[in-house]
């Protein structure tokens, strides 16, 4: 699902533009009927996602040029933490490694009444997504950019992917427990 700002204008068509920080705008003729222009986004899908995956890539290259890392919520110097720039991949995962499983260990009691069994997790670079999971191999995965976040947005992450394990889709059941266990969760996510 994209999310997109309308702007209403006098333009021919629609414009569509990809901003630097990852928002998209459309500019549409206020003729044009809201549910073509909604067609017509989908229909760039995969043009946006590869923008804002490009856009991303860009920014985080800039804050590793700069000597910064961001690292749950805050942004540090390298000086500052002396780690010199050819470690700081390894000791990024480490440090995501540990507070994936913090999080785990936190959010697993939610479920409790479900019996679910501690799962195994990864860690990966991901283009489009924030976790996964297998059920069957009771195994999640979790995308190492999380790690920029503050401990409040990786516990939603994997919470979420926690309550997959008891309902598989995002039915309605599916969000109404998640909704029970973090009543704030739309808030932890507005940030990713
Ligand atoms: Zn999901």
């Amino acid at each position: 699902m994209i999310e997109y700002t309308l702007n209403r204008k006098k333009v021919k068509n629609i414009n569509l533009r990809v901003k630097r920080d990852g928002s998209v705008v459309v500019s549409a003729n206020p003729k044009v009927p809201v549910e073509y222009i909604n067609k017509f986004v989908s229909s760039k899908e995969e043009w946006i996602i590869k923008s804002i995956e490009k856009f991303r890539e860009i920014e985080d290259k800039r804050r590793v040029e700069k000597g910064k890392i961001q690292i749950l919520g805050e942004i540090y110097k390298l000086e500052d933490i002396s780690i010199g720039e050819d470690k700081i991949d390894k000791w990024i995962r480490e440090k995501a490694r540990l507070e994936f499983h913090q999080s785990i260990k936190r959010m697993l009691p939610l479920l409790k009444e479900y019996n679910i069994k501690a799962p195994t997790f990864k860690i990966r670079k991901m283009k489009t997504r924030w976790g996964s999971c297998i059920k069957n191999k009771n195994s999640i995965t979790l995308n190492m950019e999380l790690i920029k976040y503050p401990r409040e947005v990786i516990d939603y992450v994997v919470l979420h992917e926690l309550v997959h394990f008891v309902h598989f889709d995002h039915s309605k059941n599916f969000y109404n427990l998640l909704e029970g266990l973090m009543p704030d969760w739309k808030e932890r996510r507005e940030s990713l």
